[in-house]
Parts: structure tokens; C-alpha cells; sequence
């Protein structure tokens, strides 16, 4: 637990007023600095200077705007001074510093180990884990081939049986990947309400070696409420995310708004609720936009949890 609070604290991701998930998300927003987002990180990454110290004999004005924008939308990982963020240390399509953490990302070998029906049935050697979890349909699996480069990984999680049970993938001989249960089956008479079981819950409550969730959220549709709810009981409970945008590449549907766009809409609404902005990171695994930045991502935060 105490490894636990250590990365969650180092991902900045403490709530505001966890008690406010309940609140509808159509509620006023608090501003975001989308001009950062939409000439910088979404879709022109120059390598503009963002220290937030380097530009002192500029206006007082500008200054701080960059301070803030460091302090409060990038994810700052340990090893970082955040007055020394250079533009290029962020990874194109996300707020992601990289930082002396992040290291060998390359998935050489991964192996399904076990699939469990308790948090207490998990793998018991303490090597570190990073959870994957969103909706069903969001693209879990096709991210999990993307990752590791194989189809029979997230074959393996979709056979029948094993796709309500916490599956293992041990990559590397040292790290696992775990594929949990979709939530919010379209079918289900309250898609908005977290439906998963107790055994999904026990698992976040009490596995010390979760190094972060990764939460898969797709680009292609507006904000979903049952979303927002997951981001925020995961956050209401301590346990360190990183939202994952998938399916970047499509086209926005006629009338509907494009990926970058719902991206946007989705952070406003976190915002109301997690002081500082969670990592985030665009994907899509048809292009493979993405894949190497959040290994590289899940890099750092692992060797920093080994240390
Ligand atoms: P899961 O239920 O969350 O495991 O979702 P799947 O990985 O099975 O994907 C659901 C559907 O979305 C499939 O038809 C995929 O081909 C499609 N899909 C998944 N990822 C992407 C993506 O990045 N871009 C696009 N355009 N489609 C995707």
C-alpha cells in the first residue's frame, strides 16, 4: 500500500471533492488551457520552450500560464523538476513528461500465467502489474495485441470463461500486464452505474503491487458517464490511473465531434474532480499511434516502483 501511495502521489492525481462523481457532467466547467492542448500536445508538437522558470524576462502573464499549464496538466514524473520541463520531454499526444525513470520499454516475451476469480487467487511474487480496464468494445484487447505484438494474448482473455476472471500475462519475465473484466455492457438496465463484481473491486482494493490502472476511454465517442464514474471511484479509492484514449484515428461521425475533441470534453469534466490532471495519452491501434510513448510511459513508473 505504501508503494501504492507513493506512485499515486508522484501521479498527482489527488481529488479535489471525491464526493462530486455523483454530479452530472453537463455542469460548468472549469477552463482548460486548450490553447496549449490544441497548438502543442494534441496536434503540432514544435519544440517550443515551456520551462516554467526559463522565461523570466518575459511577461509576468505568460509566465505563470506556463507554470500552471506544468504544474497542473502535465504528469511530472519522479526525477523531474517541473520548473526544467522542456517541451520535448513531452510525449507527442498526451501531457506524459518523460523523465531518468523511464528506461527499456520493448516487450521481448509475454506469457499467459493464470487467470483468477479473487485478488487473493493472483499471482503471489510481487513482481509489479499494470491493470487494463474500460468498457466493453473499447478497444481493450486490440490495445493488449498492439502492446505485445500477438494475437493469441488477447485471445486468450476473450475465451469463454476467462472473460469475467482477472487474466496474467507476465511480460518480460518481470512485469505483468492484467486484462480485467469490461464494464458496462450495453444491455445492462443501468449502463451507468459501476457493475462490476466484488471480486473486480476486492482486486483494486488489495493488490499492492498495482502499479497504475491503465483506463481505456474511446476517442471516437462523447465523454460516457460510466467513464467519468470509473476515473472517479479509482481515484476516490487511491489507486494511481492513466487514461488511454483509443481508437485516435477515426473520423469524427457526421455531426459528431472528432477524437481530439471528445478528448478535450473528457478532461474538462475530470478536472472538476482531480486537482491535478491524471497522464493521458492518445492511441489507436490501427496505426500504432501511441504504442511505444505509453510503453515508455509504463517504463518509468515501473522502474521507479522496483527501485
Ligand atoms: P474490447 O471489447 O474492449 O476488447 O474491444 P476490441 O479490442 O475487441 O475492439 C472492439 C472493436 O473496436 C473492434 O471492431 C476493433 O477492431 C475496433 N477497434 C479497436 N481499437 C481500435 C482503434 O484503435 N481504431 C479503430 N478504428 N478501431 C478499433
Amino acid at each position: 500500500m505504501l508503494v501504492r501511495n507513493r506512485i499515486l502521489s508522484l501521479q498527482l492525481a489527488s481529488l479535489i471533492n471525491p464526493s462530486s462523481s455523483l454530479l452530472p457532467f453537463s455542469k460548468p466547467t472549469l477552463s482548460f488551457p486548450t490553447r496549449y492542448l490544441s497548438h502543442w500536445t494534441l496536434h503540432n508538437p514544435t519544440h517550443r520552450h515551456v520551462s516554467a522558470s526559463a522565461s523570466k524576462t518575459t511577461q509576468t502573464r505568460q509566465i505563470s500560464d506556463a507554470a500552471r499549464f506544468v504544474r497542473t496538466v502535465l504528469f511530472v514524473p519522479p526525477g523531474v523538476d517541473p520548473d526544467e520541463v522542456m517541451e520535448d520531454m513531452v510525449l507527442p499526444g498526451s501531457n506524459i513528461v518523460i523523465g531518468p525513470y523511464a528506461g527499456e520499454s520493448r516487450i521481448k516475451e509475454v506469457e499467459f500465467v493464470k487467470s483468477s476469480g479473487k485478488a487473493k487467487e493472483c499471482p503471489k511474487d510481487h513482481r509489479p502489474e499494470f491493470a487494463i480496464l474500460g468498457r466493453s468494445n473499447v478497444g481493450k484487447s486490440s490495445l493488449i495485441n498492439a502492446l505485445v505484438r500477438k494475437k493469441e494474448v488477447a485471445l486468450t482473455s476473450k475465451k469463454p470463461g476467462k472473460t469475467q476472471l482477472i487474466n496474467h500475462f507476465l511480460v518480460n519475465k518481470s512485469w505483468y500486464i492484467v486484462d480485467l473484466p469490461g464494464y458496462g455492457f450495453a444491455k445492462a438496465p443501468d449502463a451507468a452505474r459501476m457493475d462490476w463484481s466484488s471480486f473486480t473491486k476486492g482486486y483494486f482494493l488489495n493488490r499492492d503491487t498495482l502499479v497504475a490502472v491503465l483506463l481505456l476511454v474511446d476517442a471516437s465517442v462523447p465523454p460516457q458517464k460510466i467513464d467519468l464514474d470509473c476515473a472517479n471511484w479509482l481515484g476516490r479509492n487511491n489507486i494511481p490511473i492513466t487514461l488511454v484514449f483509443t481508437k485516435c484515428d477515426k473520423m469524427k461521425a457526421s455531426k459528431g465531434k472528432r477524437p481530439d475533441e471528445n478528448i478535450r470534453d473528457f478532461q474538462q469534466v475530470i478536472r472538476q474532480n482531480y486537482k491535478v490532471h491524471p497522464p493521458w495519452i492518445m492511441t489507436s491501434s490501427v496505426t500504432g499511434l501511441g504504442r511505444d510513448d505509453l510503453l515508455l510511459h509504463m517504463s518509468q513508473l515501473r522502474n521507479y516502483w522496483d527501485q
